[in-house]
């Protein structure tokens, strides 16, 4: 960590130039509101789907429309994607924030769109360099509950950042949370691009708020080792951001040029393999000129953990904590695990797993519960405890139907309380009236529909014979 703060960067030329540039943006008009994007000059930059979402809602559109109406038709051939294929954007929507030539064209687009300069900073390619995008992001976008709630009652902007959306990002470094990619009400992962209204922080499949209910301290990584490896990985991304502001686009050639001159020391390569369990093999194939396997992030950032470099110190050639490792023949920090190889403690996870079917801990499926204990997948969990595993899950789904019939319960009270009040002012509580006055889409759902029948009958209304019919002192249009 010590070496990390010492590798000193001036950072606010950028900050000026922006400035600028705004003044000067000022007399034409764009075609899209020009919303700001957020926190470009932090580590909590904002992603690119995430500020598409956002501008939909400036809009009042739902993302997909503005995608389809004003983003697709001005791409290039290339890059377009016909109606029945904007469906599967769900799956594509992650690469808008890559390094590819997708991400590029359609960030051109929304500049000129919105006249915003800066929106290219809001994918990988700015943030991590030329490093091949494969493996670098997640298939779905990953949140921060306590982070989302803490923004909704401060009154901030609630938003997606883009390192939230890495794969080497488990803990949101502000709360020490586990990052989460399902939501806990319908078990489903949000679609990158929504296709309806739903506000920010709401599950775009079920509409239930996906921050913290309550601020919970058993949320948080409780690992120390994972912990420690986790807010290096920060300071790490944080000095490449940092580095990226102030240059360009960050370069990797001369990191695996450096390296190239490390590893042909004697035994270099059989020292480091064992040290930071990456095969020799590999170690290989990463500083080989005929080949052009690059390796991910994560697994940079493994190798140089374990001697206590960044990989901008290896970029710049400040290589005294590898030549250091590679002379003693130790680490500095453990070598990382490789996720699909993860160590159980079983231990650990039989007191986590307890706990849950003690009502210690809210009622997680295994999934979760597996997040919760670091672990990428449940495969583990359910094959060291599948007595426990089967009986945490029959408790999660008759939670989720509980949770699910309370919700449907507040959509019919809505529904309710918004008729009672149109019929008190003497307005026919319609269907119409009603989508004025709840959130887009709300009467789409069978319940609200339910509620509106039942309302109407509690009224003294027949809905066949009285849709356009007023009640009260005078008739109002509807
Ligand atoms: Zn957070
Ligand atoms: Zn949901």
């Amino acid at each position: 960590m010590s070496k990390m703060q010492q590798t000193t960067i001036a950072v606010p030329i950028r900050k000026r130039q922006r400035n600028v540039l705004q003044e000067t943006n000022m007399s034409p008009r764009s075609h899209l509101y020009s919303l700001p994007p957020c926190n470009v000059e932090t580590i909590w930059r904002e992603s690119l789907t995430g500020y598409i979402n956002r501008l939909a809602r400036t809009h009042h559109i739902s993302p997909r429309d503005l995608v389809a109406q004003e983003i697709l038709p001005r791409l290039g051939d290339g890059f377009s994607l016909s109606p029945p294929r904007l469906a599967l954007l769900g799956a594509q929507g992650m690469s808008l924030n890559g390094s590819g030539d997708l991400a590029r064209a359609w960030t051109g687009v929304l500049e000129r769109l919105t006249a915003q300069t800066d929106l290219h900073l809001l994918t990988l390619r700015w943030w991590i360099g030329d490093l091949s995008p494969r493996r670098q992001l997640r298939e779905a976008p990953a949140w921060c509950p306590s982070c989302l709630s803490g923004w909704r009652e401060k009154g901030d902007i609630i938003y997606q950042p883009l390192f939230w959306m890495f794969q080497i990002v488990m803990i949101c470094p502000r709360h020490q949370n586990f990052l989460v990619d399902r939501c806990s009400s319908c078990q489903k992962k949000p679609t990158i691009i929504t296709t309806n209204k739903t506000e920010p922080g709401e599950c775009t499949h079920c509409k239930a708020w996906l921050g913290a209910e309550v601020y919970d301290r058993t949320r948080q990584a409780q690992d120390d080792t994972l912990i420690s490896w986790q807010s290096w990985v920060m300071n790490a991304l944080e000095e490449l951001h940092t580095a990226s502001l102030i240059t360009d686009v960050l370069q990797w050639e001369p990191f695996f040029r450096h390296l190239a001159r490390c590893l042909k020391e004697e035994k270099a390569y059989s020292k480091l393999a064992r040290l930071t369990g990456i095969s020799r093999e590999n170690l290989h194939q990463w500083v080989s000129e005929d080949d052009v396997y690059t390796p991910t992030l994560e697994a940079i950032c493994r190798f140089c953990y374990v001697c206590d470099m960044t990989p901008l110190q290896v970029m710049r050639g400040q290589l005294a904590g590898l030549q250091q490792t590679i002379q003693n023949g130790t680490a500095v920090h453990p070598p990382r695990p490789r996720r699909s190889h993860r160590y159980v403690d079983q231990e650990q996870c039989q007191a986590f797993l307890q706990a849950i079917l003690d009502g210690r801990e809210e009622p997680l499926g295994v999934y979760q519960a597996a997040r919760r204990l670091g672990y990428a997948e449940a495969r583990q969990l359910r094959y060291h405890f599948p007595q426990e595993c089967a009986e945490i899950t029959q408790r999660a789904k008759a939670y989720r139907k509980q949770r699910k019939e309370q919700r449907l319960a507040q959509v019919r009270e809505e529904v309710r309380r918004a008729m009672l009040s149109l019929h008190a002012q003497g307005i026919y509580p319609s269907q119409r009236q009603l989508r004025s006055l709840l959130p887009g889409g709300f009467m789409l759902q069978p319940a609200a529909k339910e509620a509106w029948y039942a309302t109407l009958h509690e009224l003294g209304f027949e809905p066949r014979n009285v849709c356009h019919t007023h009640v009260g002192p005078a008739p109002i249009s509807s």
